[in-house]
């Protein structure tokens, strides 16, 4: 439920095919059938370009699209259900960050046209909205959303948009709860058991989800802050802390594959992202998404069950689809 894809379209936009040399490969040897693909716009662009870049990653991924006959960006449960039909593969759109918004909720509503379905407020950083929890186990801001915070909120439940709680700070993340009403998600992240940092997920958060039968995805790249503990049994335990708390139909995947990106860093730019959050410990054997069976290998080796096994990979997401994609032009 999390993939940074339109963001590479964007910084490769002068390449054509690029989804269709680069990631349908991977994409088919792990059999992937959705993904949610998130519109991110980074640090060196923001605050003047936010918009306009956030916009170009949407028209590289509807270009790219339309030149394969493989994938299919789909806007409500019906359009997944006929994407599973044909053997296409479904992107839902996201946004990590309402940054290219700027304080203007009528730009909300311009992205839902364009095909946005769900929303993150914030990255690990402070914008218009609130404030993204930090990688350390305290030391975010204790406030929670702001008022434009609150506008986005209630907008995407009108509209019909799902409302992702991944990177928000501790306090946002309540605040969030008690001004909605629907299925919670948590797209990509990993609990603080096994590694304790704001950016992740408490107990007691995984609990509050569970209450509201959301569902929470699993991110690949920060199962452990020990090098030798990134394994896929780690990723495994993860999967299976969230399940003993709230029950295997709120479990699912997140992966959020970023190798693929840290790998076309100089080593200057991957300096700065140990200084600013962490140095990424990617698993050897999941670091992209032609590696998904392994996961699917693991969790049988670890005793789950065929049909929870359905549930975690696939099943639950499409739960919240159903539930949630029910706006304007569903
Ligand atoms: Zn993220």
């Amino acid at each position: 439920m999390h993939f940074d894809l339109p963001m590479d379209l964007y910084e490769k936009r002068e390449h054509k095919n690029v989804l269709e040399t680069e990631f349908l490969p991977e994409f088919e040897a792990g059999n992937m059938s959705v993904l949610g693909v998130a519109i991110y716009v980074e640090d060196r662009y923001l605050p003047q370009n936010g918009l306009r870049v956030a916009l170009d990653q949407i028209a590289r991924l509807y270009a790219e699209t339309a030149a394969s006959k493989s994938f299919a960006i789909c806007k409500n449960y019906r359009e997944f259900q006929a994407a599973r039909e044909t053997g296409k593969i479904a992107f839902l759109i996201t946004m990590e960050g309402i940054e290219p918004l700027g304080t203007d909720l009528n730009q909300l509503r311009v992205f839902y046209e364009l095909g946005l379905r769900s929303i993150a407020l914030t990255h690990a950083r402070s914008n218009a909205a609130g404030h993204g929890g930090i990688f350390a186990a305290t030391g975010s801001p204790e406030e929670g959303l702001t008022s434009f915070g609150h506008d986005v909120v209630h907008e995407c439940e009108a509209l019909g948009m799902i409302i992702d709680l991944a990177h928000i700070n501790p306090a946002g993340f309540e605040e969030i709860l008690s001004l909605t009403t629907k299925p919670p998600i948590v797209s990509h992240t990993n609990v603080r058991r096994y590694y304790d940092i704001e950016r992740n997920i408490s107990d007691e958060q995984i609990k509050m989800i569970g209450e509201r039968r959301g569902v929470i995805g699993v991110n690949s790249i920060l199962v452990s802050s020990r090098e030798e503990e990134s394994t896929l049994d780690r990723y495994v335990d993860h999967i299976e802390h969230i399940a003993n708390l709230i029950g295997i139909d709120s479990v699912g995947i997140g992966f959020d594959f970023f190798e693929f990106i840290y790998r076309q860093w100089p080593e200057s730019r991957q300096k700065e992202l140990a200084a600013k959050f962490t140095t990424p410990h990617f698993i050897p054997d999941l670091t992209n998404h032609s590696h998904a069976r392994n996961v699917t290998r693991k969790l049988i080796q670890r005793g789950f069950g065929d049909a929870d096994i359905e549930k975690i990979l696939r099943g639950n997401w499409l739960r919240i689809f159903k539930e949630a994609l029910n706006g304007l032009n569903s």
